[in-house]
């Protein structure tokens, strides 16, 4: 699974070779989607971890561990009613319950609270009504 966090470096911490130990000791890819580091301050990173659920979770308390401020979400899923058919198909790949349908309505429930912003049902959607939503830049 994937997810995406905003990093905050402390002055201390900025030097370490953070993408290197997730992926030697954690087997988690990270992918730099923004950063604002300058040498010997401290500085944000919106990164990108792809891994397994646990591996991300030992991960995630490793960086806090290094002393690193973690944001889990730097953006937030939106559901587009005037798009969604309630067809139901993105629940089946939502790890966190956070899509749901049940009857009798079996209309489309999204609970923003329980989202991982994983985005693994962006691309289930058949009607695109899924999408990303940045915040801004920090
Ligand atoms: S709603 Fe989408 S982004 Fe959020 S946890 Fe479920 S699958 Fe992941
Ligand atoms: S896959 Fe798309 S159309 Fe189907 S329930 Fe989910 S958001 Fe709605």
């Amino acid at each position: 699974m994937k997810r995406r966090i905003t990093l905050h470096f402390p002055r201390e911490a900025v030097h370490q070779p953070i993408a290197y130990r997730l992926a030697v000791e954690f087997d988690i890819a990270a992918k730099i989607l923004r950063a604002q580091i300058a040498p010997n301050q401290s500085g944000t990173m919106v990164v990108e971890l792809s891994g397994d659920i646990d591996d991300l979770a030992a991960a995630e308390h490793w960086l806090e561990s290094q002393g690193l401020g973690i944001n889990r979400a730097s953006g937030q899923i939106r559901v587009d009613a005037e798009r969604c058919v309630d067809c139901g198909i993105c629940t089946s790949v939502c790890p966190s319950g956070a899509l749901s349908s049940s009857a009798p309505s079996w209309q489309l429930q999204f609970d923003a609270q329980r989202c991982l912003v994983c985005e693994q049902c962006i691309p289930t959607c058949p009607f695109e009504a899924i999408a990303l939503v940045l915040e801004p830049s920090p």
